[in-house]
């Protein structure tokens, strides 16, 4: 323990597994790192079962807690096409007055509140306290340029962003080609495009953005923030990239086994498939992906879900099995057939163990960023298949900035054929291992910015300075 400042910080998750990993490994480290008393506010909703429970983790360090807040119904707000978006606000909107009530609670009172990016309506609750506040986005500075510049796109740009002939400029940084734009950004006329142009408005308004990245995986869009450009007209306040915050890796629980076959197989052979909290594929581009792993004759391991009709946890009822015990959903036989070189987990990985195992060499993922951000703590290259939210914009970055990954053309089923040549390509030909030397690359600069006196640790112990002054 390097600092015994006690203070103590308030940090808001919004609902959802992706946000609130994030936010309790933030926690962890500002209490194991910092020495700071962590409270966790969650945002629960009446109709889902809390994060809390599905979080089968060890709860992390004695000075983080966790406390739930009563759970909102929204149900009254919303319709069948109400987008996740809107949902989200919803559902910290509800919460605001618990949050408020939370915080008047709390003893001793927190010294700052950090928020994730669905939690900026908290400004007046920050402001009423007069607390310093900050937004924590778990995410890359590229997404987060995009969303704080959306609302002059939004003045500058007639039509809807995806029928552009030109990519988006952003000063200073990449632009965004129209097909990669985030969820919210696909359809102007929907409500949770207003919600993301407020969120984009209210990030400028707190006193520092904190990044889940680091000064060596996006030097280009840093300095666009830092430089006295139109970006730094945009956002005056700091912009603290201190990550990567991962999860640590669990590793004194009993081994299973999944873990003892990872244990059989050579170094770095086998392929990692999984696609995040919540991805599942149409059953056709299932058919085709089984076939695709099966024709690569490469190792793998695959966490399988039914298709998507609709709710993403219908996979947790009844799914008929063929006669080797191989899902209905997937081609008959499979089992059989891969018997020696795949293995299947059904619905539900232990993702940070698995990547970090020696066997693993690649990992085809939706790219959500903490499972980018685990890959690359990893050492394991991608290949990255985005299905949602803000992951095809991940996905061009992974590919032509970070240079750790393949990407399949951008159709609406990937054929098997494709499937295989990638897989062949990432596991055993001359790219893949470029591939992989550069995700090492990123991860030694990774590890180095975390020490003591690296950049994301100084960064993070100048935010516990400012809030203790
Ligand atoms: N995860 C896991 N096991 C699974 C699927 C996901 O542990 O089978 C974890 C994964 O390690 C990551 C998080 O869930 O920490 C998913 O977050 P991400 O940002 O990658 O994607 P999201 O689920 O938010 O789309």
């Amino acid at each position: 323990m390097e600092n015994s400042s006690n203070l103590h910080v308030a940090i808001l998750s919004s609902p959802g597994m992706g946000h609130l990993i994030p936010v309790l490994v933030l926690g962890n480290r500002l209490a194991a790192q910092q020495n700071v008393k962590v409270t966790v506010l969650l945002v629960t909703s009446a109709v889902s079962p809390p994060e809390s429970n599905l979080l089968k983790l060890p709860l992390y360090h004695k000075l983080v807690q966790i406390m739930e807040l009563p759970p909102v119904d929204i149900s009254h707000l919303v319709d069948h096409s109400t987008k996740v978006v809107t949902q989200l606000c919803l559902m910290v909107r509800s919460a605001l007055p618990f949050i408020r009530s939370a915080i008047a609670a709390m003893d001793p009172r927190p010294e700052a509140l950090f928020v994730d990016l669905f939690g900026t309506e908290t400004l007046p609750i920050a402001a009423e306290f007069n607390i310093p506040k900050y937004v924590y986005i778990p995410s890359m500075a590229w997404f987060t340029a995009l969303t704080v510049y959306c609302p002059v796109l939004d003045q500058e740009i007639k039509g809807q962003y995806v029928d552009q002939p030109a990519p988006l400029r952003i000063p200073g940084c990449k632009p965004v080609r129209p097909e990669d734009v985030v969820d919210p950004m696909l359809d102007r006329n929907d409500q949770q495009y207003y919600e993301y142009i407020r969120m984009g408005k209210e990030i400028p308004l707190f006193d520092g953005i904190l990044l889940n990245s680091w000064e060596a995986l996006e030097p280009t869009t840093l300095k666009a923030f830092r430089d006295n450009g139109i970006l730094r007209s945009v956002v005056k306040i700091p912009v603290y990239p201190i990550g990567p915050l991962r999860r640590p890796v669990e590793t004194d629980s009993p081994k299973n086994d999944l873990i003892g076959w990872l244990d059989r197989q050579p170094k770095e052979s086998v392929i990692f498939v999984s696609f995040g909290s919540g991805g599942t594929l149409s059953a056709e581009q299932i058919t085709e992906l089984a076939w695709g792993l099966e024709l690569s004759r490469q190792r793998f391991v695959w966490v399988v879900r039914p298709p998507n009709k609709g709710r993403v946890d219908e996979a947790f009822f009844s799914v008929a099995n063929g006669s080797d015990g191989t899902p209905d959903y997937l081609p008959d036989g499979f089992l059989t057939r891969t018997r020696d070189v795949g293995f299947l987990v059904p619905m539900w990985s232990q993702q940070v163990e698995i990547l970090n195992h020696e066997a693993i060499g690649g990992f085809l993922s939706h790219c959500g960023w903490n499972s980018t951000l685990e890959s690359i703590t990893s050492n394991v290259p991608m290949i990255v298949w985005p299905l949602y939210a803000e992951q095809k914009i991940n996905a061009t970055f992974l590919v032509e900035e970070a240079g750790i990954a393949l990407r399949p053309s951008a159709k609406e089923v990937v054929r098997r054929d494709e499937i295989a040549s990638l897989v062949r390509k990432l596991m055993q030909g001359k790219e893949g291992e470029t591939l992989r030397n550069r995700a090492k690359q990123l991860n030694m600069m990774a590890t180095e910015g975390l020490r003591h006196g690296g950049t994301s640790h100084k960064l993070m112990s100048e935010i516990l300075a400012k809030i203790s002054s």
